[in-house]
């Protein structure tokens, strides 16, 4: 038999020393100069309107599929943005990590389940686990998720990565409706907040998010962070930043972030509809390593928006017949398509808006979009295009959604759009409905077309959206008028309405005045 050789011959010797010092300098937390840093990719996101009625399950979460590694695909948005910095740094390698895949109703949803909370940070814990070690974090989170016994969500999913991931940089990128506070920033180490409604900045905060990141690895930046709550709450059409004054807190931010290197200050006006405990404005500023320039300018963002409280969370909206009848005086003076937002319907059924067009007579109008499945499977069932039918649509989505109203009319449109079953119905003078099965909020005309629908008959247009259909109505320039409307709904513009259990009692304008 032949002898074992029991000593290492001298190129062997070489090659395990070459190994084991590599491992040693790759297990240091700095990253290593000439090896690629490793940076882990998950995103959670919902925006949960708890006022709603139906829980949002992990039957939601998987309409759309079960969760998948594959999401570093987009070219665009928070993941987008942080990979095309990435690339244009190089020497990174980022590793998709198991997410959920959007919930279905999206923001129509109520209380996330903890089980399905559980489910999915599990699955990203239990992913970052099998795929590390990891050099980073970066999660893209939303911000306004509520789940039924988890007060402050996102700051959980953060402490839930950390203790898998250990003492590397984690780092989140969320919408500006995040309700967030100090526990987010105390978990994370760096967090990036949108500054544009409608949102058109998300794959720029990813690209700041990978440059904090790519700059911490190397050791070039040290970020600390300052959270504030001014103690104002405000509801989301009051919001769009391309208006006063939400416009100026973000131009104020903007000009902190000039006046600074390496200085991020975001704000997040917070998602009034969720009854959570950290809900309204929170202000968050990352600085490379100076609490004190952190504070101060903390400080002076959270000052300067509860100065501005009364111009910002006080204001008011014609409710539904004077927004309705000047709607409509608009439409004659030639100020055409009007666009009527009914901001305050979070579940996509209110009929209110469509009662009162046609108690007023109004014609040539289209309600774009109002929910209802039942409507939709009865047509589907019995009728063709074509057919006259008689149906009662709406009015059940929720509580104060109205109540069903009866139309007679055409079958105009039946059929697919992107995924879904539409139907469309034209009534009395040339006037159209178009019923989804969930809720849609259409913020550009591009729904029209596919549908059948001449966007330029319309004279009034009726959608279910509060800040996003400036997008595509008013920041081209295509509404002659645009009336925001505060019908009776979940998502009402006067806050005071609201049955809040879980909130502070010190926010403007709910209990304070002053
Ligand atoms: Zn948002």
């Amino acid at each position: 038999m032949k002898k074992k050789k029991r000593f290492f011959p001298l190129p062997w010797m070489l090659l395990l020393s070459v190994f084991l010092f590599c491992s040693l300098k790759c297990s240091n937390p700095s990253v290593e100069e000439e090896g690629k840093m490793r940076i882990a990719i998950a995103t959670f996101s919902h925006e949960t309107c708890t006022f709603c009625p139906d829980p949002t399950t992990i039957e939601d979460w998987e309409y759309w599929g079960p969760p998948t590694r594959d999401i570093l695909h987009e070219n665009r948005g928070y993941i987008g943005g942080f990979k095309k910095l990435c690339d244009e740094y190089g020497g990174v390698e980022l590793v998709g990590i198991t997410s959920p895949r959007g919930a279905r109703g999206g923001s129509s949803g109520s209380w996330i389940t903890q089980e399905a909370f559980d489910k999915y940070t599990g699955l990203i814990a239990a992913d970052l686990e099998v795929l590390g070690p990891f050099d980073g974090v970066y999660l893209s989170l939303h911000g306004a998720m509520a789940v039924t016994g988890i007060p402050k969500p996102e700051a959980e999913i953060v402490r839930r990565v950390r203790a898998v991931v250990g003492p590397v940089p984690i780092m989140v990128a969320l919408d500006l409706h995040a309700n967030e506070d100090h526990e987010l920033s105390d978990a994370a180490d760096a967090v990036f907040i949108i500054k544009r409604y409608p949102h058109y900045d998300t794959n720029l905060i990813g690209e700041h998010a990978a440059r904090v990141m790519i700059k911490t690895l190397r050791g070039e930046y040290k970020p600390v962070m300052a959270a504030r709550k001014p103690k104002v709450i405000t509801p989301s059409v009051f919001q769009g930043t391309g208006v006063s004054p939400a416009m100026e807190i973000m131009e104020r931010a903007r000009r902190w972030e000039c006046r600074f290197d390496d200085v991020y200050v975001s704000v997040a006006f917070g998602f009034a509809y969720a009854d959570v405990p950290d809900v309204g404005a929170t202000v968050m500023v990352v600085t490379n390593n100076d609490q004190d320039l952190a504070d101060r300018i903390a400080d002076d963002m959270s000052e300067y928006i509860w100065r501005m409280r009364e111009v910002f969370a006080g204001k008011k909206l014609p409710k539904t017949k004077e927004g309705v009848r000047l709607a409509i005086e608009a439409a004659r003076s030639g100020k055409i398509p009007v666009v009527i937002a009914d901001h305050s319907d979070r579940t996509g059924g209110s009929t209110h808006i469509l009662a009162e067009l046609i108690a007023q007579k109004a014609e040539n109008f289209c309600i774009a979009t109002l929910r209802d499945e039942k409507a939709i499977d009865l047509i589907k069932t019995n009728n063709k295009v074509g057919d006259k039918v008689i149906v009662e649509v709406g009015g059940y989505s929720d509580h104060l959604a109205g109540e069903p109203v009866r139309l007679e009319g055409e079958v105009e449109f039946l059929g697919d759009y992107r995924g879904e079953t539409l139907v469309v119905l034209r009534f009395g003078g040339n006037n159209r409905v178009i019923l989804t099965p969930q809720l849609m909020q259409v913020t550009d005309t591009s729904i029209f077309v596919p549908l059948g629908i001449d966007v330029d008959q319309l004279e009034i247009i009726v959608l279910k959206s509060r800040v996003h259909f400036r997008r595509g109505y008013y920041e081209n320039g295509l509404a002659g008028a645009i009336i925001e409307v505060d019908a009776p709904g979940l998502g009402p513009a006067d806050l005071r309405l609201l049955p809040y259990k879980n909130i502070p009692t010190d926010l403007y304008p709910i209990f304070r005045q002053d």
